[in-house]
């Protein structure tokens, strides 16, 4: 996204603008020597947590950890995305945002957006003013609904007819083409138009930053289908939308947590209850895109689904999906609905203080996976519980390696009775396996080409020993599944937030940046084949700060704010200090000799890896490995 931006432009703003300024305008801020501080308006602060520091250009709270720079703030604070905090900021300074100009596609775009637009009010005028609009008034009566909530979800009404939006809004051919790119209407084989949406209530699908990009429309009676959404078109991907996240996120200040239910309907109707954080999916399941975009608005979902056999068949489905999101940072819950009910008829039924108590018991993800395969074994035999821990260590292998996968395997070991130190083992095989799999088939290497390497690289390893001693371990730096062979060790070195989990090298280095971006004198070459835990983030990072002619930390957060990257970096700029401020220049030469050797041990295991999947010759890599020595 911050490609269409052009970086200088927000360095100008960044420059132009005080984040001071910006933040005071929001949060009242008090002078203390060279920072300010104020309430912090992203957690329930009864003490001035927030500090604003006017030389760095960042934020940090000490209480909840929300950090960042002057777009960060705004996109938070006004639940706005990276563009729109752009396009605020910039109106304040009195910039113009520059425009991708030679882009003819957002001309097109901004066609399709205004035809959704006028299309969306037609709509709402005719909930409120159609002659015949009186069923639709009366559904959304029966469902309990009130004004006030139709008119946060934007709800209309299509009336009844073929040409309620042609007749209106077709007035030039170049609009028509526009309707029909946006599905509100359809040609038939005969090359008759006639509306998509006829007879239905309307409830607009919008996007994070709040505009119509499609259209769900609910039938008044019995008739199929009873629910019809837009097709896909270019602004609207059913894969990646989830009704009522905008919605959601206006109306929750901070969005702990988020309830994802099947229809329109449902998030509507549990609104009306109070329950104004559930979306749904649109006609799809819950795919990865999904969970991508849910993981960076919240620290939680809960997925709803029925509570019969069907139900438990999506649920196992699921998981499949939801596994490589669980993190110790987003967790997953399941809420299976009491039979013959849906999250509508279920609140109304019971009541909002008791639908919020089963949301609270929902089970975890890792309770679920578990229970679920249990229920297909005989746990009481031996080899139930042989198969159970089978069927379950494949799908934990999907979770990335956390302290909740490591949870996970303990309990799995305690129903099971298997001893955790074998799961570990079995798992690492799994892994292995997962990672050879590619290998082909004709060119397996035979047992004694693999013993031959693997000599190679104990007499390559044990060279480089020496050199490396008073260095930590490099396998403390690899991301799974290189991360096989050696227990991980403390180092009294540094100060770590988890005391089994030492702080990864370019975690380091980026945090040493992060202080002073200027540490960073030189280009430094990286693979892109590396597995360094975080390598890829400092591979981006570094290579910013060269081209930038002014790297500051400021501008640093500024290119990188809105992205993965940018929440990574706000995490670690959010830690405690890790090396006193006149120890920055040595600790990061320290640290880059560190990496510079470690990406030449990595290159070297790389390499026999391929031999010893056959893609280079074992010779290859007795020369490789000799030059090095060298
Ligand atoms: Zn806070």
């Amino acid at each position: 996204m911050a490609g269409r931006i052009p970086d200088s432009f927000i360095e100008t703003l960044n420059d132009r603008v005080n984040i001071v300024d910006v933040i005071s305008t929001r949060v009242t801020l008090k002078k203390s020597g060279r920072e300010y501080h104020g309430r912090c308006p992203f957690h329930d602060d009864s003490s001035p947590s927030l500090s604003v520091s006017p030389d760095k250009q960042v934020y940090h709270c000490f209480g909840c950890g929300a950090s960042g720079g002057l777009i960060s703030f705004v996109m938070e604070y006004d639940k706005v995305d990276f563009i729109s905090a752009i396009e605020n900021l910039a109106s304040l300074a009195g910039l113009e945002v520059p425009t991708a100009a030679a882009d003819p596609e957002s001309g097109q775009r901004k066609a399709l957006y205004a035809i959704i637009e006028q299309a969306d009010q037609a709509f709402r005028k005719a909930l409120k003013s159609n002659p015949n609009r009186e069923r639709a008034i009366n559904y959304l009566k029966g469902r309990g609904l009130t004004g006030l909530i139709a008119h946060r979800f934007g709800l209309g009404y299509a009336p009844d007819g073929w040409r309620f939006l042609l007749d209106q809004l077709s007035t030039e051919a170049q609009a028509k083409k526009y309707l029909l790119d946006a599905g509100l209407i359809v040609v038939n084989s005969q090359g008759r138009e006639y509306d998509r949406f006829r007879e239905r209530v309307m409830f607009p699908i919008r996007d994070i930053r709040g505009r119509t990009v499609a259209f769900g429309g609910r039938v008044l009676d019995e008739s199929k289908p009873k629910y019809l959404n837009s097709p896909e078109t270019k602004l609207f991907h059913k894969s990646e939308m989830l009704y009522g996240l905008y919605e959601a996120r206006q109306a929750c200040r901070s969005l702990d947590r988020v309830l994802i239910v099947e229809g329109y309907m449902d998030v509507v109707a549990l609104a009306q209850f109070g329950i104004d954080f559930a979306v749904a999916t649109l006609g799809t399941a819950l795919t990865g895109q999904h969970l991508d975009r849910l993981s960076r608005q919240t620290a939680q979902v809960i997925v709803c689904f029925d509570g019969d056999q069907a139900g438990r068949t999506a649920a196992k489905r699921a998981l499949d999906t939801m596994l490589p999101f669980l993190s110790d940072e987003f967790s997953i819950r399941f809420l299976f609905l009491p039979d013959g009910h849906d999250p509508d008829s279920l609140v109304r039924h019971e009541g909002t203080d008791a639908f919020l108590s089963r949301l609270n018991e929902a089970l975890p993800a890792s309770e679920a996976l578990i229970g679920l395969l249990a229920a297909e074994v005989d746990m009481t035999k031996i080899d139930g519980r042989a198969r159970l821990t089978a069927l379950v260590l494949p799908k934990i292998a999907k979770i990335p390696t956390s302290i909740y996968r490591s949870l996970m395997l303990d309990s799995l070991s305690e129903l099971s009775g298997t001893r955790r130190i074998d799961l570990d083992i079995r798992l690492q095989d799994l892994q292995i396996e997962a990672f050879c799999v590619d290998a082909q088939p004709g060119e397996m290497p035979t047992s004694e080409t693999t013993t031959k390497i693997d000599a190679e690289m104990m007499s390559f390893e044990s060279s480089r020993h020496n050199e490396d001693e008073q260095h930590e371990d490099f396998a403390d730096h690899l991301e799974p599944p290189m991360e096989m062979d050696t227990p991980i060790e403390v180092l009294p070195k540094i100060q770590f937030p988890d005391p089994d989990k030492p702080e990864p090298l370019a975690n380091r280095l980026l945090w040493l940046v992060l202080q002073n971006p200027l540490l960073l004198t030189e280009p430094i070459p990286i693979p892109e084949r590396s597995r360094l835990v975080n390598i890829h983030p400092l591979t981006q990072v570094f290579d910013w700060i060269i081209r930038s002619n002014k790297p500051t930390t400021a501008r640093l957060m500024g290119h990188f704010s809105g992205t993965e990257l940018g929440r990574l970096l706000s995490k670690l700029l959010n830690q405690e200090a890790l090396f006193s401020e006149s120890a920055y220049k040595a600790e990061f030469n320290d640290g880059l000799d560190q990496l510079k050797k470690q990406l030449v041990t990595e290159s070297m295991k790389l390499l026999a890896e391929d031999a010893k999947r056959g893609k280079i010759s074992a010779e290859d890599l007795h020369q490789a490995l000799t030059a090095h020595k060298k």
